[in-house]
């Protein structure tokens, strides 16, 4: 058996049995991994291993399996379970990340980017919809599925002027390409969209900038469908965000 530390955020809990919790935690490394909590209810270490939390575990590890032997908080994002919209958009998250990380391959960046969305929006200075299409969009790129927006998809230059962009395709094109190709699936977005998509594939702090609300409804209903699209599922926990509105 093998004994470590490791730091990561709570991304699912499970109870079982009379005071047993299986959570899985994103580690820090962003690798996943899952951990058996014996009589984690009444244990003085509950309030590390609750869903949300930024803890630092102590575990025994036994070939792929954890044990939970001691674990101290760091920082709770339990202020996102106050209101059932952040709470809901939050498990929305989650479960995007537990959908896309391993238990064996690193992607720090994701753990990162979840760390940061999380306290978006529990400090509530940015709008929910900014941070979630901000969220879906730079994931996909961290997992290698970045749309191309540098020049034309078509004809390989940059573009001058209305840009198009097809969800299916992750391509932009210009104007005389649009109307060569025909109209297919291809979009018209608005500067600031598009500049927003910009932003966020370039940038580390993905969430700070503001957006007019028309580009902003755009950007949401973009990012969320380049995401859908391009993994081939759906979510439950962003169907039930969708009940919410
Ligand atoms: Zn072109």
């Amino acid at each position: 058996m093998q004994h470590q530390k490791i730091k990561g955020l709570v991304i699912r809990e499970t109870n079982f049995g009379e005071a047993n919790r299986y959570i899985t935690v994103l580690t820090e490394q962003g690798i996943k991994i899952e951990v058996l909590c014996k009589n984690a209810r009444n244990s003085r270490l509950s309030a590390a291993i609750r869903i949300f939390c930024f803890s630092e575990f102590t575990l025994y590890q036994k070939n792929d399996k954890y044990t939970l032997n001691d674990a101290m908080l760091l920082h709770s994002f339990w202020g996102v379970t106050q209101n059932v919209e952040i709470y809901a958009l939050s498990c929305y998250f989650a479960e995007c990340v537990t959908a896309l990380t391993e238990s064996t391959e690193h992607q720090p960046q994701i753990t990162k980017l979840i760390l940061y969305a999380l306290r978006a929006i529990s400090e509530q200075k940015r709008e929910q919809k900014l941070v979630k299409a901000a969220f879906e969009l730079k994931i996909m790129a961290i997992c290698g599925f970045a749309p191309d927006l540098s020049i034309c998809g078509a004809c390989l230059k940059p573009i001058e002027g209305q840009v198009y962009f097809s969800v299916r395709e992750g391509v932009i094109i210009d104007e005389s390409c649009k109307n060569r190709i025909g109209k297919g699936d291809f979009v018209a977005l608005s500067s600031g969209t598009y500049q927003a998509m910009k932003y966020i594939l370039s940038k580390e702090k993905i969430f700070a900038f503001t957006l007019g609300q028309d580009s902003l409804n755009q950007l949401s209903i973009i990012c969320e469908q380049y995401m859908l699209y391009h993994l081939a599922r759906g979510f439950a926990s962003l169907d039930f965000y969708k009940t919410l509105f």
